[in-house]
């Protein structure tokens, strides 16, 4: 609590204030040295506030809550997607890997193995032979389109 040493040290804030000085207080800031002192501080500390709200005006409270708002929605949007994202890796990083063991058990002889899901003339269940044949094309065209996928939505995700 401060201490008024003087009747006229409100009035002399409130005219620091608004700027409006009567003359009978402006005589008796000059004179009174606790007035005086009022007027020099105060007139200091406005003059450095108003200075400050117009260099520099404060932004829209509204659009910082939005902003923050946003940018709370982005992170929790990152943090539920992020074990679909390492998935969609691991699933990419399988099919390659997948793919470049295939290759280089089968590449050279992939057209052979391809010659050998055909039925052979004198099969004793013919029938057989080209269901699993067709199983085993249906499983590859699987496994390549989901490896694509996955390869896709990889690298489109990140
Ligand atoms: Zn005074």
């Amino acid at each position: 609590m401060t201490e008024i040493q003087c009747v006229h040290e409100e009035s002399v804030l409130a005219a620091a204030r608004s700027g409006e000085w009567s003359d009978e207080l402006c005589v008796h800031a000059a004179a009174c040295p606790v007035c005086s002192e009022v007027a020099l501080v105060a007139g200091a500390l406005i003059g450095e506030a108003r200075a400050a709200v117009a260099d520099e005006p404060l932004p829209d409270p509204g659009r910082i809550w939005l902003a923050a708002r946003r940018q709370a929605q982005r992170a929790r949007i990152e943090r539920a997607t992020r074990p679909i994202r390492i998935v969609r890796w691991a699933a990419a990083a399988c099919a390659v890997a997948t793919a470049a063991f295939c290759l280089s058990r089968f590449g050279p002889g992939l057209g052979r193995l391809l010659d050998a899901l055909q039925p052979p003339a004198s099969a004793a269940a013919p029938g057989m032979v080209v269901v699993q044949g067709m199983v085993l094309l249906i499983a590859g065209g699987a496994f390549v389109l989901t490896s694509a996928y996955a390869l896709v939505s990889a690298f489109r995700s990140s």
